[in-house]
């Protein structure tokens, strides 16, 4: 600022400090120290400026994208910082002239203008402020020994068009239509007036609205796009952290299928990177099959209920009955099904767990048989040996007794479907006679029956076919389905355990039936009641675990036999149970084709026992 030899830099300093002030007011409230100081410094380089020109104004022009101090033109416009350029823009200003003794408050009260809404030279002539002047009107003395030909706007090749007015023949939408948007700006502009310096204002005011409208239109379409791409932004972020950090492998998929995103467990599940699986159809990955086995199939329905229902299974049975259960649905946001996501689960950690829970039940079972045996054993000796017990404590005893076997039946039902389930229960089958297999059945239930009040009758049709079974599984079969008949037939009832050729005589089966007169079974129950763990309503309330009659079922179907059901409700029920017939030791090799519980690849029966 000393240098008096360079008054373009004492400009310079005054434009940076003004152009401070300018900044800091928008940040800070007038008597801020920052603010003031800029003021201040402001004030004080005006002085120093006023005394270097000789008591003379300092004009700041932006004209013509140029910016001109004292008609000097210096810089560029775009060179400018925003803040100056939009005070200028703003208020369509061209010049602002600072006099001499002008203030740090009348500085303050130019920048505030930035803010105001209405006319800048009112809001000045409010405040008092005289020393600085708005104007739009004056033109900056232009050194034309620096910049020759700067004065006119209009360029040599132009000349025709903007510097006079045009001859009323010409067209202007055919002059123009060639012209760059400068010079049809100059074309134009010079049919409205003749005079150079009209033309230039005006032009330069054009290219300001111009700008502005641009700008604002600008502004606003970037304004909506980044909203867009900070919401995008956001939900990726949120939905990416949520995948990350849960410990079971994700994968969502599209509506058609199609993987979208997995999270880093499903990829080391899959073995393959999201990179790689991206876009492709779930249900087609074969190193995937294994892991990701369930799509709603009904995914553009609105319905949640009906895709819960309607499920598309893919790989091995047991690890889509646990996918199954792990499959979420993805919304978008206006509420529609885009997607279902599921838990791709590990399936060698799931057999070690299964096998874990087969294994705990076979030892617990055990565990429990053998004191119970005991018991019941204890109870039965106290009974024949007590002297002349009382008849109360004789009633309480055979109570004990029965609770005991009940027990026992129950564990042994466990014990029968954790075989089934691990494969380890083995079917020793031979020629047995059928009529043997009834009437052992028979007689293990009699007692039962007796003391029930209910009639048991036996029926073997004469020359029925052995059958190729294990005896004493098939005999357990009966004893299932007669204790069955016992517990839903009411006193004075009957039970008829029969074999016979059946009308299929030429099928190669040999049938044992268990009817009864009970309570029967309603037809919607019926497909069901072969489940395990399931017990139908009844009326009256019965013991059991649900698991009998899919055990029976399955050690009928594992000797290559099959059973069916007839029943109506009030009447009684009917099962029926086909058995391979024996054909002698060769028929053996017939047999060798019924599925070994280990080798078995996925028949029917471990479905039906979730194995
Ligand atoms: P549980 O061991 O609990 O008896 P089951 O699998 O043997 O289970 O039987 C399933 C259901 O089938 C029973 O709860 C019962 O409702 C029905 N059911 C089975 N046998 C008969 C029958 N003879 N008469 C009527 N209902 C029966």
């Amino acid at each position: 600022m000393t240098d008096a030899q360079d008054p373009k830099l004492l400009w310079f300093s005054f434009l940076k400090t003004f152009t401070r002030a300018l900044v800091q007011i928008n940040l800070y409230k007038p008597d801020h120290p920052q603010v003031r100081q800029a003021l201040d410094e402001g004030q004080a380089l005006l002085g120093q400026i006023a005394d270097s020109l000789g008591g003379g104004d300092l004009s700041v022009t932006i004209d013509n994208d140029k910016l001109l101090i004292n008609g000097v033109p210096l810089v560029a416009a775009d060179k400018l910082p925003n803040s100056l350029r939009n005070l200028y823009t703003k208020f369509r200003l061209q010049t602002i002239t600072f006099k001499p003794g002008a203030s740090g408050e009348d500085l303050l009260a130019l920048c505030q203008v930035q803010a105001h809404k209405g006319e800048a030279k009112a809001f000045l002539a409010e405040r008092g402020v005289e020393k600085i002047k708005l104007d739009e009107a004056v033109y900056a003395k232009v050194d034309s020994a620096r910049t020759p030909g700067a004065a006119s706007v209009v360029t040599p090749g132009q000349t025709g068009a903007a510097g006079q007015a045009a001859s009323p023949q010409e067209k202007v939408a055919e002059k123009i239509s060639g012209q760059s948007f400068e010079s049809a700006l100059a074309t134009v502009v010079g049919r409205v007036t003749s005079d150079p310096e009209e033309q230039r204002r005006v032009i330069a005011l054009l290219e300001a609205k111009f700008r502005d409208a641009v700008e604002a239109g600008v502004t606003r379409a970037l304004e909506e796009v980044r909203r867009e791409k900070k919401k995008v932004e956001n939900d990726m972020a949120r939905t990416e952290s949520v995948m990350t950090s849960m410990a079971d492998g994700v994968v969502v998929v599209d509506k058609d299928g199609k993987i979208l995103m997995m999270n880093p467990q499903a990829e080391a599940i899959s073995g393959k990177p999201l990179a790689e699986l991206s876009g492709k159809k779930i249900v087609d990955l074969s190193q995937i099959e294994n892991q990701v086995v369930s799509l709603a199939k009904e995914i553009k329905s609105e319905n949640r209920a009906d895709i819960s229902k309607e499920i598309i299974k893919t790989g091995s049975a047991e690890i889509a009955e646990t996918v199954k259960k792990a499959t979420a649905l993805i919304q978008n946001e206006d509420g529609k099904i885009v997607g279902s996501v599921s838990i791709p689960t590990d399936a060698v950690k799931l057999k070690q767990v299964e096998q874990l829970q087969q294994d705990f039940i076979a030892n617990m079972t055990h565990e429990l048989r053998s004191p119970l045996t005991s018991i019941k054993a204890a109870l039965e000796i106290m009974g024949r040996e007590a002297g002349a017990p009382t008849e109360s404590a004789r009633g309480i005893l055979n109570t004990a007794i029965r609770n005991t076997e009940r027990l026992n039946s129950i564990i042994t039902d466990i014990l029968d479907f954790s075989k089934l389930q691990s494969g380890k229960m083995v079917f020793h089958q031979e020629g047995a006679a059928a009529g043997d297999i009834v009437r052992e059945a028979a007689e293990a239930m009699r007692a039962w029956t007796t003391s029930k009040g209910i009639t048991l009758n036996v029926n073997v049709e004469p020359g029925v076919q052995h059958v190729y079974a294990d005896k004493r599984r098939t005999v357990q079969v009966l004893i299932n389905l007669v204790s069955n008949a016992i517990k839903f037939t009411p006193q004075g009832g009957t039970i008829e355990i029969s074999a016979d050729a059946g009308k299929e005589a030429l099928s190669g089966f040999s049938f044992f039936s268990v009817k009864d007169t009970g309570c029967g079974i309603k037809k919607e129950d019926q497909g069901k009641i072969f489940e395990k763990f399931v017990q139908v309503a009844s009326g009256e309330k019965v013991g059991g675990t649900g698991l009998g009659l899919s055990i029976t079922k399955a050690m009928v179907v594992m000797q290559g036999g099959r059973i069916t059901l007839e029943s109506e409700p009030g009447k009684g029920s009917t099962f029926r149970v086909g058995m391979p017939v024996y054909k002698g030791q060769g028929d053996q090799q017939v047999f060798e084709q019924v599925p070994e519980v280990k080798e078995a690849p996925k028949p029917w029966w471990k479905k039906l026992l979730g194995m």
